[in-house]
């Protein structure tokens, strides 16, 4: 036995009996310790104390443990001289700290300079009405927003539940075979299947055809995406001009079409099926509740924006995308699939898609909604979207003016030539109503609407106006007989139940108790950066005065939102050292291929430690992958480097890099790596998921940097929201400011700028709230010390986990950077203890595994981040999974163990007695996290296929009835 496998001795503090607190710690992180006010007309309410997590007596006390007498002696050491300035500008004049009642007035003066008008424009947004029980209990829920992505499934039944909830109310409304759990947003889904239709053709056939009802943004998202993959996008009628069909790979049709015709596809899909091609169908769930779904008629893609179920328009976002398709197509469909097994999203420079975090929090939304609703339920909304939409068109006829369509859900056309004088006019008398037109829409339309939305048109054509008195109901649908839906919808019990609040709210309840987030304990998932997402930070998200505004408002009615805006990209810049900036990206690997487009070339240069996303966006952006060497301490190989720079400068586009590296390092050689790059004429892109090393104490410019992403998600505190939401602005310098993306129909980025990356000018601007008022509360000096506590409680941790684990990294001074990756190989070879078996083991003490074996298949990577006490960190510290040395030694069969079995639910069929199994620690007799299932096979959910229904325990990309719900004894 190699002597560091030797059960070894803890040191005192490690088996400590009185848990709480720690010694010679005081329990409460009391305000007693926090820094004084420096006068009586100073806040008390300063947000520093509340979000770092160890208040500056703890902090001592770890620097002293590490051997230094002061923190700034510590970050000397932690991070190189040559990156570290004093100059950045990151500083309490450039960004003044606000306490969390400024922050709040703030925040309501942005929001009264918005204008939440009536919107009618639609366009894929509506005024969704958010049920109160689903508002307050998800949205506004820490414990539906805080956990992480489910890739632990054991502790995650929750909401991998509701996700199978979301595909299923998809693949039922759009009688599709197979849906997934959710895309970014409607216009790169129709991306995604684009790429599935051009790669469907093995490549063969390029052409791709948008008809001209596709709404514009989600052309303008094609258009870039199809440049990467060489396609040939043409738009036009496609029931008119679909021409020769030889090199057709697809068809992408909107149903209704953006000017709200409802046309019949059957025949095209017939067509378009003989030359080979696919059909693409982007749509509306709630249009499906009564038109024929797409299914019945031929579609092989359905796709579209779920946000009309209850999530609100929010300026853009977020809200979930779905996409659904026939069986056949299914191995090549991109995004998270709960229930049944495929190849992983992401395949490294094989890939066609990098969707990594998608909208999980929105696509739980949209579930609900169906949950609480019903089918009967959502077709009487539709109905009334329909009936009314029809009483406006019966009396604007009645002024004189002429409805285009002659079919239609709920979007009219008005023909306003020889009755108003322009259509401008009436969209001036519409805004003086606080109205804004193009559609009238969902649930929110109440007859006065529809009153004051009609006089709109009668004083635009100097008429006399209408009451209630005088509108008629419809007698007949607007939709022919052929187009109608007849086939019934969600049957299934789960939408047919939870229809009163008490049964909704129960439900909620039912599922997140299943589920473990940082309600419960700390997060330290290593780069994705799991650290407090603050109520004060949260709270402007669903004030209406953001949450209720179109994303294509006229821009005078969103002065608010402008600014804010403008000063999280001013402060963002600040941070990153960068010249430009752009918030469109809605995730961080749809910020990497936004940055990568940026750049034109051929030739991307990746180190083979990068996460799987950065190869992916780069083939996705059209360029080609060229690994890079690292060596055994996670460092970069600048030999390989210079020479694979030199061989490509021809053509060489960008160099792809992580900083700290993938593997918790600050590397020495980050500038000398950039300088062999642009001496050879390329550009560097820094992946920026790590910054919450850097901010305040480096720079991406400074390290040398081009263009960089930063996740919101995770450095600038959004919540994960259980795997989505994200944000992944991009920031580049100078020179490539002018690229930055543009938008169809509002006016964003640069001179020379690239086509649009995500559907709305902003993306998911409501969730831009958070990391603003995050980097507002913290200014610039909480924000340097942010990262500052964020190196010591990784150190720390590292400290005390030497001479139990291998730390795979540390500088030569003996530190890591924000994170650590730690080896279990040799727990391996002595006794079979794999990665998982600790990870598994780590939920009986009720912690969320680290990252697991990545960047390196037996290490796992711990980021505790600054938001966790010392006593958390010691907490987690203690749950190092002990055990490992009685299996060594033989005290514990090799194969039916403490770790093997683990986690332990409360059922009981061990040869150990559920307390050695359940309470390891003492604290934990307390604060137990029950997993509510035993260990999932996840490599079996990985290769096997799914049984649908009834769903009893919901694997890793698999729900099986193998694995069974354990009820409690
Ligand atoms: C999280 C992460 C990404 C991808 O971000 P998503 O928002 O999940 O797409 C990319 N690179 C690194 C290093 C990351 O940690």
């Amino acid at each position: 036995m190699p002597p560091s496998l030797a059960p070894r001795p803890r040191p005192p503090l490690r088996r400590r009996s009185t848990p709480h607190p720690p010694p010679g710690y005081s329990q409460t992180r009391a305000l007693a310790t926090a820094k004084a006010p420096s006068s009586l007309f100073s806040p008390l309410d300063t947000f520093p104390d509340r979000h770092i997590g160890p208040d500056d007596k703890e902090m001592a006390g770890m620097l002293s443990k590490l051997g230094y007498d002061s923190m700034d002696a510590f970050v000397a050491d932690a991070v190189p001289d040559k990156i570290r300035s004093s100059t950045t500008a990151v500083s309490d004049e450039s960004i003044p700290a606000l306490s969390e009642s400024e922050l709040f007035r703030r925040a309501k003066e942005l929001g009264r300079a918005n204008k939440p008008f009536k919107s009618y424009i639609g366009m894929g947004y509506h005024n969704a009405v958010v049920p109160p029980v689903v508002l307050r209990n998800v949205m506004e829920s820490p414990a539906w927003y805080t956990p992480y992505t489910p890739y632990q499934p054991e502790i995650a039944q929750g909401r991998l539940e509701s996700l199978v909830n979301f595909q299923t109310m998809v693949m039922s409304l759009t009688s599709m075979d197979i849906a997934n759990a959710s895309l970014l947003d409607e216009a790169t889904a129709a991306a995604e299947g684009m790429v599935m239709a051009f790669t469907g053709s093995h490549g063969k056939k390029r052409t791709f055809f948008a008809d001209r009802g596709v709404s514009p943004q989600t052309i303008a998202v094609l258009r870039t995406r199809a440049k990467g993959f060489g396609i040939n996008l043409v738009v036009g009628d496609a029931l008119q001009d679909l021409g020769d069909k030889k090199d057709l790979c697809g068809v992408l049709v909107q149903y209704p079409d953006v000017n709200g015709e409802v046309k019949d596809f059957s025949g095209l899909a017939e067509s378009v099926h003989a030359s080979g091609a696919l059909l693409v169908c982007a749509t509306d769930l709630l249009a499906l509740t009564m038109l024929k779904p797409p299914g019945e008629w031929g579609a092989d893609i359905v796709l579209g924006n779920s946000a009309r179920f209850g999530v609100p328009a929010g300026y853009g976002g977020p809200h979930a995308a779905f996409f659904a398709c026939t069986d056949k197509l299914k191995r090549k469909m991109p995004g998270r699939l709960i229930g049944l097994t495929r190849e992983q999203h992401i395949r490294r420079e094989k890939a066609t898609s990098n969707i990594c975090t998608s909208q999980a929090l929105l696509a739980n939304m949209a579930a609900m909604y169906a949950v609480y609703h019903g089918p009967v339920n959502l077709q009487r909304i539709a109905q009334k979207v329909h009936g009314l939409t029809q009483v406006v068109r019966t009396a604007v006829e009645g002024f004189g003016y002429k409805s285009v369509n002659a079919q239609f859900f709920d979007t009219l056309t008005i023909d306003v030539s020889g009755v108003a004088s322009s259509a401008d006019a009436v969209h001036e008398a519409a805004v003086k109503s606080g109205i804004n037109l193009r559609k009238i829409d969902d649930s929110t339309v109440a007859v006065e609407d529809v009153v004051a939305l009609t006089n709109v048109f009668a004083s635009a054509a100097s008429k006399p106006t209408l009451s209630i008195a005088d509108l008629a109901a419809p007698e007949s649908l607007a939709i022919p007989e052929a187009l109608r839906r007849t086939s019934k919808f969600l049957p299934h019990p789960v939408f047919n139940t939870h229809h009163s609040e008490t049964e909704m709210m129960r439900y909620i309840y039912h599922l997140q108790s299943k589920d473990l987030g940082l309600v419960h304990a700390m997060i330290p998932l290593g780069s994705c950066t799991m650290k407090l997402n603050s109520t004060s930070s949260m709270m402007p998200v669903t004030f209406p005065e953001f949450s209720a505004v179109h994303p294509f408002a006229p821009k005078d009615q969103v002065k608010g939102y402008l600014e804010m805006i403008k000063e999280l990209e001013d402060d963002l810049c600040k941070i990153t050292g960068f010249a430009g900036c752009s918030l469109q990206p809605n995730s961080g690997a749809a910020g990497e291929y936004a940055g990568l487009s940026v750049i034109k070339a051929d030739i991307c240069l990746i180190p083979v430690s990068a996460h799987g996303t950065n190869p992916a966006s780069a083939v996705m952006a059209g360029l080609k992958v060229v690994a890079i060497k690292t060596h055994n301490d996670g460092n970069l190989d600048l030999e390989d480097l210079r020479e694979k720079a030199e061989k490509h400068k021809d053509n060489l586009a960008a160099f792809m890099i992580t900083y700290p590296s993938t593997f918790g390092v600050f590397e020495h050689g980050v500038q000398d790596a950039c300088k062999i790059i642009h001496d050879n004429g390329g550009q560097v892109y820094l992946d920026g998921a790590n910054l919450n090393a850097q901010v305040g104490l480096t720079n991406p410019a400074i390290c040398g940097g081009d263009v960089c992403h930063m996740n919101l998600h995770k450095t600038f505190a959004i919540p994960h929201g259980g795997g989505g939401p994200g944000v992944g602005p991009i920031c580049v310098a100078e020179h490539l400011a002018s690229f930055l993306p543009s938008h169809p129909l509002i006016a964003t980025g640069g001179q020379k700028a690239i086509d649009a990356v995500a559907a709305a000018p902003f993306g998911s601007a409501s969730i831009l709230l958070i990391s603003w008022a995050y980097i507002k509360m913290l200014g610039g000096t909480g924000l340097a010390d942010s990262s500052k506590a964020a190196l010591l409680n990784a150190n720390y941790m590292a400290h005390r986990l030497k001479g139990h684990y291998t730390l795979r990294y540390k500088n030569g001074k003996g530190r890591v950077a924000h994170e650590l990756l730690i080896d279990l190989a040799e727990f391996d070879k002595a006794a079979g203890l794999k990665v998982m078996d600790f990870a598994k083991r780590l939920q009986d003490y009720g912690f969320h595994p680290p990252t697991c074996s990545w960047p390196i298949s037996t290490c796992m990577l711990i980021e505790p981040t600054e938001s966790e006490t010392l006593e958390e960190v010691l907490r987690c510290y203690d749950s190092d999974p002990q055990g490992g040395g009685d299996i060594i030694t033989g005290k514990q069969p090799k194969d039916n163990n403490l770790l093997k079995n683990a986690p332990h639910p409360l059922s009981w069929n061990r040869p150990y007695s559920r307390e050695t199994a359940a309470y390891p620690m003492p604290w934990l007799r307390e604060r137990k996290f029950w997993p509510t299932v035993s260990r999932i096979d996840d490599a079996y959910g990985d290769t096997n296929l799914i049984v649908s229904k009834p769903v009893l325990c919901i694997e890793r990309g698999t729900h099986s009835s193998r694995s069974s719900v354990t009820a409690p004894p």
